[in-house]
């Protein structure tokens, strides 16, 4: 559903008031506890004035870092263009209040330079992101995943150079295990631009960041931010009756299949709901406070494709803090 856009948008006078912002790692840099990410929902197919509403409201919620990628959209690239021209249009004069992100890493072009973590390829790939969002600079610039071919000092240094050039102000990893994480840190810790933060997986249905990565980011001072943490709307109320029309199951373009919404998923989002109920929270804003609740957490990076959304997930930070016996509560549901 469309939403209707002020087209002569302010921003909120009161947008720094509730929203915590966090510390990433041993850095300067302080990330909002609920960030946005892009990745659907402001592609080429998609209505511009819903994308640009739904900026409008996170940043007059606190909501300062929007995550883009080379390849978001359909089709690829549009993601970018789209953020740029609101960025133009609504955000000119607001730059300097921003943290925006990009990545590569994922394919984006044909033939040997279009994907994985070549210095021709991470160069080439932020050039052509700057160009398509009208940006001189992001201020994260990640490599998106781990490449097993490209040496590693490579793909590090790459991240090194367009930091040092001024393309980017901070360098992250994204989808690297504890073990990758530390290999990356120290190469650019010897580079002279420490690694940012890493961007990884999880929510109360992807744990693996438990089993080493939460302790070893907090170890090497990095941040870390979650991207799913809703695991794509499952983890909301939005799928307890059913897949709706419009919903991200329900589209050819999404990435979460209509066979991921299991019967045992859904039927543990019911419990979890109860659970969340009695915190006074929807189901969406506890998963939220659930990704949060460790020391290392940096940001809980969210999709959305309304308004309403922006608005019910920025209030998570309302009740980030949980009692023993809620997090045994959701334990016994989750190990189900
Ligand atoms: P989420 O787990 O937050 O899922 C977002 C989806 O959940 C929305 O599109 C919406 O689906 C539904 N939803 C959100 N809020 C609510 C709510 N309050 N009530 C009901 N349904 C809700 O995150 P994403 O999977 O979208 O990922 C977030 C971001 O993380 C991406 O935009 C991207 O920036 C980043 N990312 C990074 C990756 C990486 O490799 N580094 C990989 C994937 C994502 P619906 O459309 O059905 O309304």
């Amino acid at each position: 559903m469309t939403q209707p856009v002020d087209p002569n948008y302010l921003p909120a006078d009161n947008r720094y008031e509730s929203m915590p912002y966090i510390r990433s790692g041993r850095s300067g840099l302080k990330l909002p506890a609920i960030s946005l990410g892009l990745w659907h929902n402001f592609g080429g197919i998609d209505p511009l004035e819903n994308g640009r509403a739904m900026l409008h409201r996170a940043f007059d919620l606190g909501i300062t870092h929007f995550d883009l990628a080379n390849n978001y959209g359909p089709p690829p690239g549009s993601a970018e263009e789209t953020f740029g021209a609101i960025l133009r249009k609504d955000f000119a004069a607001h730059r300097h209040e921003l943290v925006i992100s990009t990545k590569a890493g994922y394919w984006m072009w044909n033939g040997p330079y279009g994907e994985w973590g070549s210095r021709k390829y991470l160069i080439s790939s932020l050039d052509q992101s700057l160009r398509r969002m009208g940006l001189d600079y992001v201020d994260i610039f990640y490599h998106h995943r781990p490449d097993p071919e490209t040496p590693l000092e490579e793909t590090m240094g790459a991240l090194d150079h367009v930091v040092r050039q001024g393309k980017a102000l901070y360098a992250g990893i994204s989808n690297y295990d504890a073990e990758q994480t530390r290999e990356a840190v120290r190469i650019l810790n010897d580079l002279g631009t420490p690694c940012l933060i890493n961007q990884v997986k999880y929510s109360m249905f992807v744990r693996w960041p438990e089993e080493a990565l939460l302790d070893t980011a907090q170890e090497l001072g990095i941040g870390l931010i979650f991207f799913s943490p809703l695991a794509q709307g499952l983890l909301t109320d939005r799928y307890l009756d059913g897949i709706p029309e419009g919903s991200r199951a329900s589209k050819p373009s999404g990435f979460l299949k209509k066979d991921q919404v299991t019967e045992e998923n859904v039927n543990k989002a019911r419990r979890l709901n109860d659970i969340a109920r009695e915190r006074g929270q929807s189901l969406a804003q506890m998963a939220l406070a659930w990704v949060l609740r460790h020391p290392a957490s940096t940001s809980a990076l969210i999709g959305t494709s309304s308004v309403q959304q922006v608005e019910e997930n920025a209030a998570a930070v309302e009740k980030l803090d949980f009692s023993a016996d809620e997090l045994q509560a959701i334990e016994d549901i989750l190990a189900e």
